[in-house]
């Protein structure tokens, strides 16, 4: 059975003191729910979440790792390292990280074999740009982005396995994707899975839509059958709204 899930990617926002005043709203307002409610701060401010999230139900994980298990990378964060701190899910193929940092589908899929080796959680990221759909080449290029990176994996890998379907059109923009769009996708994604492996992984993976989601359009999308939850950019900033969108899965 799949998981609900609402992951906040706070980018790179939120000092220290932002970021402790934010939790702690959070964690006071988080309303009873079975949806995994996960948030993803800055790599600076982990071991702080963690311990001001120590007894609350919200999941801190990480934005990004590096492929290499270590070694001569300045700058760069390994799955050792997070596994370390206590963070054991790991957000993998963002489009902002394909877009300004150059990840190819080659990167991430070795990003997720490493994460997947160290036995951490891996929240794929994917989706078209505006050409793509406005060309009507957007199922193509899903397919293609869920075959280079994960259809080489083992079938036994996918429990630990959450599938973000963002369109990039749809990030930062306003510009959210119908729920009768995202449902499109999400039905398709399962498909090509299913097809792939097989109908059991296709049916228990959770996908999750991501772009412009926000309190008043959530519980639109959230209700469609293919849609699990969502990977909330903006609206997770601002304690009072990621709250409602929880509230609406
Ligand atoms: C994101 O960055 O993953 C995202 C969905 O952002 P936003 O909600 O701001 O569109």
């Amino acid at each position: 059975m799949r998981s609900k899930i609402v992951a906040g990617n706070w980018k790179m926002n939120k000092n220290l003191a932002e970021t402790d005043s934010l939790l702690t709203e959070l964690s006071a307002k988080l309303p009873d729910t079975d949806a995994e409610v996960m948030v993803a701060p800055t790599f600076v401010n982990l071991t702080r979440a963690l311990q001001t999230l120590e007894s609350s139900k919200i999941e801190v994980i990480a934005q990004n790792m590096h492929y290499a298990e270590s070694g001569a990378f300045t700058g760069e964060i390994s799955a050792d390292m997070l596994l370390n701190i206590g963070i054991d899910t790991v957000i993998i193929g963002h489009s902002e990280r394909r877009a300004y940092f150059g990840e190819s589908d080659a990167i991430l899929s070795k990003k997720v074999i490493t994460a997947l080796k160290n036995g951490m959680r891996v929240m794929f990221c994917f989706g078209e740009e505006l050409d793509d759909r406005k060309s009507g080449n957007h199922f193509n290029v899903v397919e293609s982005q869920l075959k280079n990176v994960l259809f080489n994996l083992e079938p036994s890998a996918w429990t630990n396995i959450i599938l973000a379907y963002e369109p990039v059109w749809a990030i930062g923009t306003g510009e959210t994707a119908s729920p009768e769009q995202a449902q499109e996708m999400h039905a398709f994604i399962r498909k090509t899975i299913s097809e792939a492996f097989d109908s059991t992984i296709a049916t228990n993976v959770s996908i999750l839509y991501g772009g412009s989601v926000k309190p008043s359009n959530a519980e639109e999308i959230f209700s469609k059958p293919d849609v699990d939850g969502g990977l909330i950019g903006g609206a997770s900033l601002v304690a009072d709204d990621f709250i409602a969108i929880v509230k609406a899965i």
